[in-house]
C-alpha cells in the first residue's frame, strides 16, 4: 500500500481503526498520528523477567511461574458470605496465594494441583501471607514455557472503548511509522543543559513506549531517565509558549483607558484607620500603571491569608469609577461576596459611589431593579458571586474585573466576567475588562510564571504589622473536654471562637446536619454563651444576619461549616476549633486557619483528629503546626498533592501535563523560558505545531476567542 502518511494523517489509517473506534479515540483527544504518540504511558509493568516468589513485596506487580501446591474453595467472611477460589501456589523459593472472587466452574476445574502457570498481578499482604487477587494467568508446560516480553509493558489512559490492549497496537504501529524519517519534526535541534542533546525526539519516544527490557525501571518509575526528560523539557516548553501565546492575544484587546487624578484613591486612603504596608503601596502601582496603559490588565496578586487584598482591589476599583466606568468584584461563595458588599459599602458611601450587590439568590423583582442598574450605569461597583457574568446582566461600561479567590473559579469563568465589556449596543468595540485576579493560595514564583505565564504576577509578601502569629496544636478528638475548656475561658474573656465541621467526602446536607447538631450540643455545654450556626444551606439574609451578629460580637461561638473557609474576616475571633482536621489539605486548613489571627489578641488555632492517624497525616498536621507562611505550606501542599490539585487546575483545565509535573521538574523552568524566547526569535514557525503537539485542544478551551 505505501501510502504517505505524515504525523497529521488521521487515525483510519491505522490498522484496526474504523469510524467508530475513531470516535472513541477522539474523546480521548486523539485524532492523529502524533497524537497517539504523545498519548504516553503513565506506568509501566514488567513482564520481562520471572520474579523469584521468595523476594516479592508488597505493592509490587510482578510475573511469577508457580505450581499449585492445593486448591480450596473459601468463604468471605462479612455480609452475604461469597464463595472464593483460592491457590496455594510455590516456586520452590517461597509461596504465595492466589484469590478468585470471581470464577467459572472451567476455572475452578482446571486450576488444580499439580499445575504450573505463569501469572501478573499486583503482589499484595493478605491476612497470612502475600498474596495476588485476580492474576492475569495462564497456563505452561515444564518446558515448553513461552518467552518473557522483551520491553516492559506501559500502561495507558484508557476511555470507553478504547482498551489497553487496543492503545498498545496502536503506538506499536505508529512507533514503526517513525522509520520514516520526516514523520515528525523535532523543534528541539540546539542544546539545552540537562537533556542530552542525542537524545532525539524520536529515539525518546520509542523509549517511553516500549523501554527495551534491560531498562532502568527505577529510574522510569522516577520519571529521571534521559528519554523523559528530553520529553519533559519539551512539554514544558510547549506549555510555556502556549501561554504566552495567549497573553499576546489577549493584550491584542483594547481596554479602557483609565486615566484620572486619582482624587477618590487619596480621599479613600485617607479614610483608612492604617497606612498601606510597602507591598500594598507596590502592589498598587503596579495595578495603577496597568489600568493606564490602555492594555487590558490580567494581573495576578498573590498575597498570604490576611496579608490585605480586598484593599487593594478597592483601589483599583476607585481607579475605574473616577474615569467614569465600571468595576465588578466577584468572590465564590455569597458569605465572602456579602462581606466585600459590606466593606465597599461603608469605604465607598462616603464617597458618594453606589454599590450594588448581585448574587444568584436575588430573584424577581428585587433582581430586575439591580440588573437595571448595572445596565443603566446607576451601579458604579458592582460585588456578587458567579451571578456576576450570567448572560442576562449587561454592564453600561464594565471596565475592571476583579475575581476573588481565584481558585475556586474556572479560567472560562473569569472570561465570561471580563467579556461583560462588549457592550451590545456598540458591538465594534472588542473591549476586554482589565482583569484583577486575586489569590490566597501562594505558590513559588517560577511555579506561578508557568501556571500562570498568561498573567503577570504580583505578591503581597508582608502582613500589616502588628499581627501575632497563630499558635496551632494538634490534639486528639478524645480530648474534647480539654478543648471546651479553652472555648469557654476564651469566650469568658470577651474574645470569640469559630468551630469548623468537616464531613469531606459526604453531602453537603450531612455537612449542614453535623454542624447543626454539633451547634445544639455546644449551646447546652455552654448555656451562657450564645452560640451561632453558618452553613451552605441557609438563605442569603440569614447568613448575612448571622455574620452580622457575630461581627458585632453577640453570638460569641460560629459554628460552621467549610462555607467559612475564604475570606471571611472577624478580628475579634481568636480561636479556631477545626474537627477532623487530618482530613483536610493543606491549603484548606491554612485558609480556614487564617479567619483568626487577624486582630489584636494572640490566636489559637486547634486541630482536632480521630486516631490512628496515618504517617501522611501526621506529617500534613506537623506541617500545620510548625509554620504559619502560606508560601511554605503550599510548596508542601504542592509536594504532597500535586499541582491539579492545589490550584484546581483539574477543574479549569488550565495546565494538564502528560508527563512533566511542574513541582518535580521546577529547575527546568530557567532554560525552559530561555529556550522558548530564542525559538520566538530563531523559528516562529515551530511555535503553533509545538502547541499542537503537545497541549492541543486543551489549548483552545481558555482561549478568549
Ligand atoms: P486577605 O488578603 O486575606 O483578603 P483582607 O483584605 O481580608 O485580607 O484583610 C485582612 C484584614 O487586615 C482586614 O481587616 C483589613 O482591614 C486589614 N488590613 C488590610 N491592610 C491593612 C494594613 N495595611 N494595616 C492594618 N490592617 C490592614
Ligand atoms: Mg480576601
Amino acid at each position: 500500500m505505501e501510502k504517505k502518511l505524515s504525523h497529521s494523517s488521521d487515525l483510519t489509517q491505522l490498522k484496526g481503526v474504523g469510524p467508530k473506534v475513531q470516535e472513541r479515540l477522539s474523546k480521548l483527544g486523539l485524532n492523529n498520528i502524533q497524537d497517539i504518540l504523545f498519548h504516553l504511558p503513565y506506568r509501566y509493568e514488567d513482564r520481562t523477567r520471572v520474579v523469584p516468589v521468595g523476594v516479592l513485596r508488597h505493592g509490587q506487580s510482578a510475573l511469577i511461574e508457580v505450581t499449585v501446591d492445593y486448591t480450596k474453595i473459601a468463604f468471605t467472611r462479612k455480609g452475604k458470605s461469597r464463595r472464593m477460589l483460592l491457590l496455594h501456589v510455590t516456586d520452590g523459593t517461597g509461596s504465595l496465594l492466589l484469590r478468585f472472587f470471581y470464577f467459572n466452574k472451567q476455572q475452578q476445574e482446571t486450576l488444580k494441583e499439580g499445575i504450573k502457570l505463569r501469572c501478573f498481578g499486583d503482589v499484595r499482604y493478605g491476612s497470612s501471607s502475600l498474596e495476588i487477587v485476580h492474576p492475569e494467568y495462564f497456563q505452561i508446560n515444564e518446558n515448553t514455557a513461552p518467552p518473557v516480553d522483551d520491553s516492559l509493558t506501559p500502561v495507558y489512559h484508557t476511555a470507553d472503548g478504547v482498551s489497553q490492549i487496543l492503545l498498545r497496537r496502536l503506538t506499536g504501529q505508529c512507533l514503526e511509522l517513525l522509520n520514516n524519517d520526516s514523520l515528525l519534526p523535532d523543534y528541539l535541534n540546539f542544546p539545552v543543559s540537562g537533556v542530552n542533546e542525542n537524545y532525539s525526539l524520536v529515539s525518546a519516544l520509542r523509549y517511553v513506549h516500549r523501554p527495551p527490557s534491560g531498562a532502568n525501571v527505577n529510574q522510569l518509575f522516577e520519571v529521571s531517565h534521559e528519554s523523559q526528560l528530553r520529553l519533559i523539557f519539551e512539554e514544558l516548553l510547549a506549555q510555556h509558549l502556549s501561554l504566552k501565546m495567549m497573553r499576546e492575544k489577549n493584550r491584542r484587546h483594547s481596554a479602557a483607558h483609565l486615566s484620572s487624578d486619582n482624587h477618590f484613591l487619596y480621599q479613600f486612603l485617607k479614610s483608612l484607620p492604617f497606612d498601606l504596608t510597602m507591598a500594598q503601596q507596590k502592589v498598587n502601582q503596579d495595578i495603577l500603571q496597568d489600568l493606564e496603559s490602555g492594555v487590558p490588565m490580567m494581573r495576578l496578586v498573590q498575597g498570604d491569608v490576611g496579608s490585605g487584598k480586598t484593599v487593594v482591589a478597592a483601589l483599583a476599583c476607585l481607579k475605574a469609577i473616577e474615569s467614569g466606568s465600571q468595576a465588578a468584584i466577584m468572590a465564590p461563595t455569597e458569605i465572602l461576596a456579602e462581606q466585600h458588599y459590606k466593606n465597599f459599602t461603608a469605604w465607598f458611601k462616603p464617597l458618594g459611589i453606589e454599590v450594588a450587590w448581585l448574587s444568584g439568590q436575588i430573584k424577581g423583582k428585587k433582581r430586575d431593579r439591580v440588573l437595571r442598574q448595572i445596565s443603566d450605569g446607576g451601579a458604579q461597583v458592582i460585588v456578587g458571586t458567579h451571578a456576576l457574568f450570567q448572560s442576562d446582566v449587561k454592564y453600561k461600561n464594565l471596565a475592571l474585573a476583579v475575581t476573588d479567590e481565584q481558585h475556586r473559579f474556572g479560567v472560562q469563568q473569569r472570561m465570561a466576567l471580563a467579556k461583560k465589556a462588549h457592550n451590545e449596543e456598540n458591538s465594534s468595540n472588542n473591549e476586554l475588562a482589565h482583569q484583577l485576579i486575586m489569590t490566597a493560595t501562594p505558590i513559588p514564583r517560577s511555579l506561578a510564571m508557568t501556571a500562570y505565564a498568561d498573567l503577570d504576577y504580583s505578591v503581597i509578601d508582608e502582613l500589616p504589622p502588628g499581627r501575632k502569629p497563630i499558635t496551632t496544636v494538634v490534639i486528639q478528638q478524645e480530648r474534647r473536654e480539654e478543648i471546651l475548656d479553652r472555648i469557654y475561658k476564651a469566650c469568658a474573656e470577651g474574645k470569640q471562637a469559630y468551630w469548623v465541621c468537616t464531613l469531606v467526602e459526604e453531602s453537603e446536607s450531612l455537612q449542614c446536619q453535623a454542624a447543626q447538631d454539633t451547634a445544639e450540643k455546644l449551646q447546652e455545654v455552654f448555656p451562657d454563651i450564645k452560640v451561632g450556626l453558618i452553613h451552605g444551606r441557609l438563605k442569603s439574609d440569614e447568613k448575612a444576619s448571622l455574620m452580622q451578629s457575630f461581627q458585632q460580637g453577640d453570638i460569641k461561638l460560629l459554628v460552621a461549616t467549610t462555607v467559612i473557609e475564604v475570606g471571611v474576616d472577624v478580628p475579634n475571633a481568636s480561636l479556631m476549633i477545626i474537627e477532623n482536621a487530618e482530613r483536610l489539605g493543606l491549603s484548606q486548613l491554612h485558609q480556614l486557619r487564617g479567619r483568626v489571627g487577624r486582630g489584636e489578641e494572640a490566636s489559637h488555632c486547634v486541630l482536632m483528629f480521630k486516631s490512628p492517624l496515618s504517617e501522611h497525616a501526621k506529617e500534613r498536621l506537623a506541617i500545620m503546626r510548625k509554620t504559619n507562611s502560606g508560601f511554605e505550606i503550599a510548596r508542601k501542599d504542592l509536594q504532597l498533592r500535586g499541582p491539579g490539585e492545589v490550584l484546581g487546575t483539574r477543574q479549569t483545565g488550565l495546565v494538564q501535563f502528560k508527563i512533566a509535573d511542574i513541582v518535580r521538574d521546577e529547575y527546568m523552568l530557567d532554560d525552559v523560558k530561555r529556550v522558548a524566547t530564542n525559538l520566538i526569535d530563531s523559528s516562529p514557525e515551530s511555535i503553533k505545531p509545538l502547541i499542537d503537539r503537545w497541549v492541543g485542544i486543551a489549548q483552545q478551551y481558555v482561549n478568549v476567542g
